[in-house]
């Protein structure tokens, strides 16, 4: 067994309930559920971050989400896929493929963030046309 969960579900050492694969990438059902179906979409190479995968891994693993998505939206008719990517508590990149209906746990967590993003000064401070225009500048430089 390594150090890490995710890698052990790719060697077959340790069980995934594995939903899809191709070659550089594997989608397993989340242990801890938000939604029915939350499934984690992963590369087969241990990354942290997903920014640091090759092209050829990030187009893998984003087709590999899409078929699972499109699954989801055929078979358990949420309002859609809700797909965030994480890396921190597990270090090995994970994309979160959770369907969402209006008002389950996830879509009131990301309209209380939402709600938060208005309120706080150093936040709202963001949102005007300077700080965009900056946001924007920084972003767009090569
Ligand atoms: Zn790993």
């Amino acid at each position: 067994m390594s150090n890490c969960v995710f890698c052990d579900i790719v060697a077959g050492k340790a069980p995934g309930r594995i939903v899809y694969e191709n070659e550089l990438s594997m989608v397993v059902l989340d242990i801890h559920p938000y939604a029915e179906g939350h499934c984690l979409a992963i590369p087969k190479r241990h990354v942290q971050w997903w920014h640091e995968l090759t092209a050829e891994e990030n187009a893998s693993l984003f087709a590999a989400a899409q078929v699972v998505a499109k699954r989801m939206m055929d078979k358990l008719n949420p309002e859609f896929v809700c797909m965030y990517a994480r890396g921190r508590r597990i270090p090995h990149t994970h994309i979160f493929l959770i369907p969402t209906q209006s008002g389950d746990v996830l879509d009131r967590f990301f309209n209380a963030l939402e709600n938060f993003q208005e309120s706080p000064e150093r936040l709202a401070k963001l949102k005007t046309p300077e700080s965009l225009d900056n946001a924007l500048h920084i972003l767009k430089e090569k």
